[in-house]
């Protein structure tokens, strides 16, 4: 499993859609690879703090740009 490979399923695991070998072998790699886990952390962060809003308030908007910034700066990077 390469980089690009991981981050394309980066998201669907944080969807808990990937079958169980697909978490293990992603895991693997982010074990190894700080480029894909800080794009991990990065993504889990963002998901949680959507999830933590929904249903009570929007997220200030400056956040969520200052994150999905840091998701861009972070994909560009491992192009
Ligand atoms: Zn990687």
């Amino acid at each position: 499993m390469n980089c690009r490979e991981v981050l394309q399923e980066i998201s669907l695991i944080l969807d808990g859609e990937l079958s169980p070998e697909k978490c293990e072998e992603l895991k693997g790699h982010l074990e190894r690879c700080t480029e894909c886990f800080g794009r991990h952390e990065t993504e889990r962060l963002f998901k949680d703090l959507v999830r933590r809003r929904c249903g009570c308030e929007p997220a200030p908007p400056q956040l969520v740009t200052r994150i999905r910034f840091a998701i861009q700066v972070e994909g560009a990077r491992s192009e």
